[in-house]
């Protein structure tokens, strides 16, 4: 075994042995980092049973992705785990093998399933999407179990009643948003009582400050000792005393990478004012296949697209004020490439797999430096060749330097022709960045020379 990264400070985790967490007292040993010395090569050596096997290569899955290979045998053995790696990195199969795996075993051995309404593996996400998103994962791994484990997806928009009839004589499997799964307890549709695993998926996020009331009511449900995993590609500082306190001695493997490799990230520097217009010139001379764009707020989204639609662009809008009948439509069309021009909010920006989508567009920066990762992760998964773009205007500036530190990333500014920053913009974009040193000399023609892209250029290369 080899150390593998200090993810905590170990002075401060060992002087404080217990720490209270959404209202309860936790306590913690400290973290055993570690990962095994050489990475398996096949999903065979990592323990998994032939039912599994067969589904992934099924699933042409021919190699386990590094947090496969690292992470598997750690939760197969039963060990709490806090996992990152990068957006796209296949972290469902992660959690939902071994537990699967498990529940198998479990009930294998005692031949009888639990009677009453409980649930045995409990995975929380924060969206309705993802919920579905991974349940399906789960399903479709599970298809040589021969029915033996049961999966139901719980979350809020839709009928109550289908989902009451759905967990009637529990679940083996529960993925759930929070809120809903309050709802159905307090109906006394499902009980918590017989939790032997737990995972928050985008753990971050399901730790932040709109979960933590219901979180802290859920965990309360659930009983001490159970097995905790927590997923996500992004650990902010500020959560890292709750992850850390709701583990039992975890592992804890830390793959994440400023490296996006396949995922090609740009800047491109626009005046304000002109944002529009740039997208709807890239969009017309790039003719994407399909393009995500992220806003900030649900009425951006429906701002924008009449704005481009009065240039002749149709684009549907994916946010919270919409009905969940709209949202699974318009979800499922873009996926299938029946949409090429999607403007969400952020609830986009978690965990969704849209096979094969070619570019992220940020149109607005996120707020949250980690909201930048998870954004731009929708496309490049699993590999796969992606573009992410962010459109500054002065105003954002500086925040963009901000996600660039966090990240350890630096990218050009660049400017596509005809839409060259106006020069006194452009001296203010100087000043107002600290990282970007003011080129010597006059500065205005020298920068402009430098980032000024040939839009013909770069759409060939793009
Ligand atoms: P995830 O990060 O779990 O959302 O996974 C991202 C994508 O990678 C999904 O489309 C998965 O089906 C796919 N995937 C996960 N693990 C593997 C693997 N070992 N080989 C090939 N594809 C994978």
């Amino acid at each position: 075994m080899l150390l593998l990264q200090a993810f905590v400070d170990f002075t401060t985790l060992t002087q404080h042995k217990y720490v209270k967490i959404l209202g309860h007292n936790f306590s913690f040993e400290p973290f055993i980092l570690m990962t095994t010395a050489t990475t398996p090569a096949n999903f065979t050596e990592l323990g998994l049973i032939p039912p599994l096997l067969a589904r992934l290569t099924e699933l042409e899955y021919l190699q386990p992705t590094p947090i496969q290979a690292q992470a598997i045998p750690s939760v197969l053995a039963g060990r709490d785990l806090i996992a990152g790696a990068n957006t796209g990195s296949g972290k469902t199969a992660t959690f939902a093998l071994p537990l699967l795996q498990q529940l198998h075993a479990e009930k294998s051995s005692s031949n009888n399933a639990s009677k009453g309404n409980y649930v045995t593996g409990l995975i929380l996400v924060p969206t309705r999407e993802l919920a579905k998103q991974v349940a399906d994962s789960v399903k479709s791994y599970a298809v040589h179990l021969n029915g033996a484990i049961k999966t139901v997806a719980v979350f809020g928009g839709v009928s109550v009643n289908t989902q009451m009839l759905a967990l009637r004589g529990g679940t083996d499997i529960l993925v759930a948003t929070p809120g809903r799964l309050l709802d159905l307890i307090s109906s006394n549709a499902i009980k918590l009582d017989k939790v032997s695993t737990i995972v928050l998926d985008e753990a971050d996020r399901m730790l932040s400050l709109g979960f933590t009331e219901e979180l802290s009511q859920l965990l309360a449900l659930t009983p001490k000792k159970k097995q905790t995993l927590l997923f996500s590609a992004t650990f902010p500082e500020q959560v890292q005393t709750l992850t850390q306190a709701l583990l039992n001695n975890p592992i804890e493997i830390q793959l994440q990478s400023s490296d996006t490799s396949t995922l090609v990230q740009r800047v491109f520097t626009v005046n304000k004012g002109e944002k529009t217009a740039l997208l709807a010139f890239l969009i017309k001379q790039h003719q994407w296949r399909q393009v995500l764009i992220f806003v900030n707020a649900k009425n951006s989204c429906e701002h924008l697209a009449a704005k481009l639609a009065k240039r002749g662009i149709n684009a549907e809008v994916f946010h919270g004020d919409k009905g969940q009948g709209a949202r699974s439509r318009v979800l499922e069309e873009f996926k299938i490439g029946e949409i090429d021009v999607l403007i969400a909010t952020d609830i986009a920006a978690r965990g969704l797999d849209i096979e094969k989508l070619p570019v992220v567009i940020n149109f607005d920066l996120p707020r949250s430096p980690s909201d930048y990762m998870h954004r731009i992760g929708r496309s490049g998964r699993a590999g796969e060749v992606g573009l992410a773009l962010s459109l500054i205007d002065y105003e954002d500036y500086h925040h963009f330097s901000v996600i660039e530190k966090k990240h350890k990333i630096r990218l050009e500014r660049e400017q596509v022709a005809g839409f060259e920053v106006d020069d006194i913009i452009s001296e203010e974009f100087l000043a107002a960045t600290k990282p970007m040193a003011k080129p010597e000399g006059s500065g205005k023609k020298k920068r402009k020379n430098k980032t000024s892209v040939n839009a013909d250029i770069w759409l060939q290369n793009s």
